[in-house]
């Protein structure tokens, strides 16, 4: 990890360091037997042994066209990390950047992302970096790899101490503890810990978690550690106005700061020197030890440090008796304390941005995902309305369809029921009151138009007999038989209708009497001539008519029956096998010729004349 910074500058003071070491030791190496090892090996010298680094990563280009696309990516890493340790931020951005973005390793990615908030910082791109953190610390539970956590956890840290939230620095700094990466100590973590709160009233000089810091840090063979919390405890002393304690330790760690040669610390303890000999009133000493500070400085950078090292010049100066000097000096002090003030302010605004952005992209994916919400609900509604309309229509449908299905049975068994009872169960023609009925209309409707009709009486001769002799279904098959003789000597306009047992009536539409005897003599003949029953016996029978013609009787129904009664009778008494007509007055009937006696046996056929008196 880099170099954890202190009050002043870090990341500048080292590049010198490294520069120096890189021209000094690099030297020819053999080829890398195993790259991935190496590059692990390599990643963890960068801080504990950065000339060693140095060599490796040299050795490492050299070996480069030899690794895969993933150690090419780690290297890539390496060399980004190595550019921002020489303080070329812009550059390094670039390349941490890239491989954030492009390398396809989850764990690099965060590594370089870690190290970019850095370098943001340093470069004053406060917004990304503050936006970076946000980015970083909500992907938090995400990075798993323990070195990248560690590091994303740190520089969290740093960047929240920039923002000036020292209770978050402070957790993140204390979220390091709970998962070290291997070979890491509590040593960073509780450094960064004491730098954050290192003007703290809670932290003196003596406080115990000071001294257990520095004994970690040097247990753990971190040196540079060890010096940033010396530094810290220099600056408590100066705080706790002990200039001369500060001034002896300063004396004591001095040695070991030069011969680390971390830049930033060296500014550190020089402006500290400033510090303390300015409040011991050696002046001289204290202006010698802020210009060396400035030496090791940009003088026209804006920064905390300048700012501290002008205070003591111009104060130095003054107390010195110097006019031009102290002038020219608070002019400075004047320029950086407002430089550095304004800084401040450009990252509390640049952090209150973020959070403001932050808290926009929030409400409106808040507004949004309500909008979905609703929008979802209405399309849930709009396809629940369609799917109940759909139910509807399809119970409209099956309702239409039932009631139709209903209507046509109804009326087919009303058709049915009709047909029952108008018709006769067994020969299918008119049954005696339907054909009474249909008669008196179609009668009256002759009247109307003064045509005539014939009403027929038929009855079957000896009918009993056949019962008694060939049982009743044989009864039956003759009465069937008789009514399709009688139809085919029917016209369409004729009513025909079983009266009763073996007795049935025929009403004869637009007929003369004489026609209708003729009629009725062709039935009677016909009945007479055709062989009745079926395969095994077949019979012949003979049937009594009588009719009563409109031409006589006028078109009373009633009359009409009555007459065709009494001429049916008058066939019967006279000898059966016969057509009576009804004559009307005087004489009273003409019948036909009677026929030679009724017949009932088998394979014979009995014939009979009909004729008018
Ligand atoms: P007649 O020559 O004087 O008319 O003598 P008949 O035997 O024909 O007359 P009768 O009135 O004595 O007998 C009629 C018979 O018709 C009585 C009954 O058993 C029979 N009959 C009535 N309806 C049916 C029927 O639907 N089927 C059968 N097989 N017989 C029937
Ligand atoms: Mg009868
Ligand atoms: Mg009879």
């Amino acid at each position: 990890m880099p170099p954890l910074p202190i009050r002043y500058r870090s990341w500048p003071a080292c590049v010198g360091l490294a520069i120096c070491v890189i021209v000094g030791t690099t030297r020819a190496s053999t080829a890398i037997p195993d790259p991935a090892a190496f590059l692990a090996q390599t990643d963890n010298a960068r801080t504990s042994d950065h000339p060693r680094f140095m060599r490796m990563l040299a050795q490492l280009h050299r070996e480069a066209p030899r690794l895969s696309p993933a150690e090419q990516w780690h290297l890539r890493y390496l060399d980004a990390w190595q550019t921002g340790y020489q303080g070329d931020y812009t550059k390094a951005d670039v390349q941490l950047r890239a491989v954030a973005e492009h390398s396809g390793d989850a764990t690099l990615a965060a590594r370089a992302s870690a190290m970019r908030l850095l370098g943001l910082g340093f470069t004053r791109r406060y917004e990304e970096a503050f936006a970076l953190a946000e980015r970083l610390a909500t992907d938090l539970p995400n990075i798993k790899d323990p070195l990248a956590r560690f590091q994303v956890l740190i520089n969290l840290s740093q960047s929240m101490l920039l923002a000036d939230k020292r209770d978050l620095a402070l957790k993140y700094a204390r979220m390091v503890e709970g998962k070290l990466p291997p070979g890491e100590t509590l040593c960073s973590p509780r450094t960064l810990q004491i730098t954050i709160r290192y003007d703290s009233p809670q932290l003196t000089s003596s406080s115990p978690e000071f001294h257990q810091a520095i004994e970690t840090c040097r247990a753990a063979g971190q040196p540079v550690y060890v010096e940033t919390l010396h530094l810290v405890m220099v600056e408590a002393y100066l705080r706790e106005k002990r200039p001369s304690k500060a001034l002896a330790f300063l004396d004591r760690i001095e040695p070991g700061i030069k011969s680390n040669g971390f830049y930033a610390h060296m500014e550190s303890a020089a402006i500290f020197r400033a510090k303390a000999l300015f409040a011991l009133g050696r002046l001289a000493g204290a202006r010698t030890a802020a210009l060396t500070a400035l030496s090791l400085n940009n003088p026209n950078e804006i920064s905390e440090a300048n700012r501290d090292i002008y205070e003591v010049l111009y104060k130095a100066e003054k107390k010195l008796g110097d006019t031009a000097a102290t002038l020219s000096y608070f002019e400075r002090y004047a320029l950086q304390d407002k430089g550095y003030l304004d800084d401040v302010s450009a990252r509390a605004l640049a952090y209150q941005t973020v959070q403001q952005h932050l808290l926009t992209g929030k409400l409106e994916t808040e507004r949004l995902s309500k909008q979905n919400a609703v929008l979802r609900l209405q399309q849930a509604l709009d396809a629940k309305a369609v799917e109940t309309s759909r139910l509807y229509i399809l119970l409209l449908l099956l309702l239409v369809a039932s009631i139709a299905s209903w209507l046509y049975r109804l009326k087919r068994s009303q058709l049915r029921f009709k047909r029952l009872s108008h018709h006769d169960g067994l020969t299918g023609i008119f049954n005696h009151q339907h054909f009474i009925g249909e008669a008196a209309r179609l009668l009256q409707a002759m009247k109307k138009k003064t045509e005539h009709a014939c009403l027929i009486f038929i009855d079957l001769d000896y009918f009993k007999q056949v019962n008694d002799t060939h049982g009743h279904a044989m009864g039956d098959a003759v009465l069937k038989q008789t009514v399709a003789i009688c139809q085919q000597e029917l016209r369409p306009a004729d009513l025909f209708g079983r009266l009763g047992g073996e007795e049935f009536g025929i009403l004869l539409a637009g007929c003369s009497r004489h026609l209708g005897m003729d009629i009725a003599n062709r039935i009677r003949v016909a009945i007479g001539a055709t062989p009745m029953g079926h395969d095994d016996c077949v019979i012949t029978i003979s049937a009594s008519v009588g009719l009563a013609s409109t031409e006589v009787s006028g078109h009373d129904l009633q009359r009409l029956c009555m007459e065709a009664d009494m001429a049916l009778y008058r066939a019967k008494g006279s000898g059966r096998n016969r057509v009576v007509a009804h004559a009307g007055t005087g004489d009273l009937f003409n019948e036909s010729t009677p026929a030679p006696g009724p017949s009932l046996h088998s394979g014979a056929t009995s014939r009979g004349v009909a004729e008018f008196e």
